[in-house]
This record gives structure tokens, C-alpha cells and sequence, in this order.
């Protein structure tokens, strides 16, 4: 939907808030949320393979790859509240690794959807094994949800841990140990 068509709507709901979308503050509001909104779920509109771009490299290594505290900003499918936290993507290759950059993206290309923790979680482990060959992937995920925190459901402060482990990161205790070890160091 154009943007132009989707402020149409924000109007509405500016409307149904109570509000007056047309005094001064508000006049260019619709349109700029509709913008902001599209940005922030428009990891629909980009595929792995685009997105990876041949960035695969050979390599004879098979000590893990790390990559921590990618910066996480999604929104929750129940609320459209942001969810906002840290990232941190492990894989043992198998012949082949990932242009570093390319990590981030993937996580931002999952982020910006409307997602629950653990299914971003997921998608996220899935589409760098997928892409890699790698003999095992872990995820883990730290985030705070704003529809938690903003309307005082938990403690603020509280963060929410999920993890997701493929290959050998879910067979080998001593794999995911070094990986848990090196995510909390
Ligand atoms: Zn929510």
C-alpha cells in the first residue's frame, strides 16, 4: 500500500483516539508514521538470497564464528510496541562462512516484521544455517517489550531470554557451553 493511502488510515486512528488530525502537531503526523511503520516491517519485502548476495567465502576453519550484541529493534505482533535488545549469532562452518555485515542484516531483515521473540529467534538461526551449510547455529536473544514495560505488565527492567540451537550446538553440551561462555563474558 502507498504510504499516502496507508496515512489515510493513521488519520483514522488519530481520529479514533480522540484526537484532531488536523491541529498544528498532528498535520504531518499520518504520513510520517505511515513511513516509519513501512521502514520498520520492511524485512517483508527483502529475501535471503538478495540480501546475501554471494557473500560466501571458503574457509578450512571449524572453530565457531561469533557475532555479539547485534543491536535488536522489532515489533511485537500483539501490540505493534517495540521489542528492543541484543542479538548474538554463533556457527561452526562447514566450508564455508558469511560476510560478517551480512549477520547483522539478516537479523534486521527478520526484526523488521511484526514478530514474537521466540519465532524471531528462530528465523534467525534457520536462515544463517540455511545459508552457511554451517555444522551448527545458535541464537540467543535478550529483549525488552515495550508492551510489557509501557503498560507496567512486568517490571521494568526485566528482559526476556530466548535461544534457539541447530546441528551441532543442540548435540554437543561442550559446543553450546563455549558459546553460553562466551555470550555472558
Ligand atoms: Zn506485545
Amino acid at each position: 500500500m502507498p504510504a499516502e493511502e496507508l496515512a489515510g488510515l493513521y488519520r483514522r486512528v488519530l481520529e479514533g483516539l480522540g484526537e484532531d488530525p488536523q491541529r498544528e502537531g498532528l498535520q504531518g503526523t499520518p504520513l510520517r508514521a505511515a513511513r516509519a511503520m513501512q521502514f520498520l516491517t520492511g524485512g517483508y519485502h527483502q529475501s535471503l538470497e538478495t540480501l546475501v548476495n554471494g557473500a560466501l567465502f571458503t574457509t578450512d576453519s571449524d572453530e565457531m564464528v561469533l557475532v555479539k550484541d547485534i543491536e535488536l529493534y522489532s515489533l511485537c505482533e500483539h501490540h505493534l510496541l517495540p521489542i528492543i535488545g541484543k542479538c548474538h549469532v554463533a556457527y561452526i562452518p562447514d566450508g564455508r562462512v558469511l560476510g560478517l555485515s551480512k549477520i547483522a542484516r539478516i537479523v534486521d531483515m527478520f526484526a523488521r516484521r511484526l514478530q514474537i521473540q521466540e519465532s524471531l529467534t528462530r528465523q534467525i538461526a534457520e536462515a544463517v544455517m540455511q545459508v552457511t551449510g554451517a555444522r551448527g547455529v545458535g541464537v540467543v536473544a535478550e529483549a525488552r517489550h515495550m508492551c510489557m514495560m509501557m503498560r507496567g505488565v512486568e517490571k521494568q527492567g526485566s528482559a526476556m531470554i530466548t535461544s534457539v540451537m541447530l546441528g551441532n550446538f543442540r548435540e554437543d553440551a561442550r559446543t553450546r557451553a563455549e558459546f553460553m561462555d562466551l555470550v555472558r563474558g
